[in-house]
């Protein structure tokens, strides 16, 4: 990898049994899954089948209710979000809208109490990478959709996590933009190296990003495999209607 931190850095992840119920109300239901260190993984599944929440899980923004969170190999089950070598990109960027392009970018750096030569260097690397290196003194308010999602792509590059996670990064953007984002997030998995989770209800997505497309349902996962494997041989027709292929 070479011009963001230079460095390359990444780890595995392993779930265990998890589950998550709110109230009586069991959203997750025994989730264990395997995921290489650099493996880009897609979940796909309807809406409020529980792949924000198991992202959140992940994260450690929401507690398990039972079930293990193994990445790089340590337990991070008990962990808070900040010490578990990852970072999430939502749908909604929150960005901070009184801060520039670049105070956003180093916020969390900052908040780590990190010199302000690195995080000048790392804002800047990240910015390069992304094509925002013009766009850095300008507040959120004065960026398009595109670029604000680059803003927040860059946020998550700067603390240089072992592990992406994105949560339906680009659902909220036109589908012209959708499609540059998509070929950007590919190639700065193939710079980064990093293990890159991803929910998305998009196949197109799915199907170019993922080394691995994970089909959730009602909590459970139905089918994990390849987008080939899946599209080719589908377990059922809820799957074959997710990835595509007629059943
Ligand atoms: P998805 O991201 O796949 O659309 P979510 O993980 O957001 O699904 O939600 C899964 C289910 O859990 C939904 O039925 C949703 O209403 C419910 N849910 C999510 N978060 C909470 C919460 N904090 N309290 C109660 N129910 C929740
Ligand atoms: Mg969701």
């Amino acid at each position: 990898m070479t011009g963001v931190g230079g460095r390359s850095k990444t780890a595995g992840l392993k779930l265990r049994r998890l589950h998550k119920s709110f109230g009586t109300f069991e959203v997750l239901h025994d989730i264990s899954l395997d995921i290489e260190a650099g493996e880009f993984v897609v979940f796909v599944g309807p809406s409020g089948c529980g792949k924000s929440t198991l992202l959140r899980l992940i994260a450690g923004l929401e507690a398990a209710s039972a079930g293990d969170v193994f990445i790089g190999g340590t337990d991070v089950t008990e962990r808070d979000p900040s010490e578990r070598g990852i970072a999430m990109v939502f749908q909604t960027y929150a960005l901070y809208p009184h801060m520039t392009v670049g105070e956003n970018m180093g916020f969390g750096l900052k908040a780590a109490k990190r010199p302000k030569a690195e995080i000048e260097r790392k804002v800047r690397e990240a910015a390069d990478a992304l094509k925002l290196t013009d766009y850095l003194d300008r507040r959120p308010g004065q960026l398009s959709g595109g670029q604000r999602q680059r803003v927040a792509i860059g946020r998550a590059i700067v603390r240089e996590p072992d592990v992406f996670l994105f949560d339906e990064p680009l659902s909220n953007l036109d589908a012209e933009l959708r499609v540059d984002m998509r070929i950007e997030i590919a190639r700065l998995h193939r710079q980064l190296g990093n293990t890159m989770i991803y929910v998305t209800h998009d196949q197109t997505e799915a199907m170019t990003l993922a080394d691995k497309i994970i089909v959730l349902r009602s909590g459970r996962i139905e089918q994990v495999g390849s987008p080939r494997a899946l599209y080719d041989d589908p377990d059922n027709v809820f799957v074959a209607g997710f990835i595509g292929s007629p059943a």
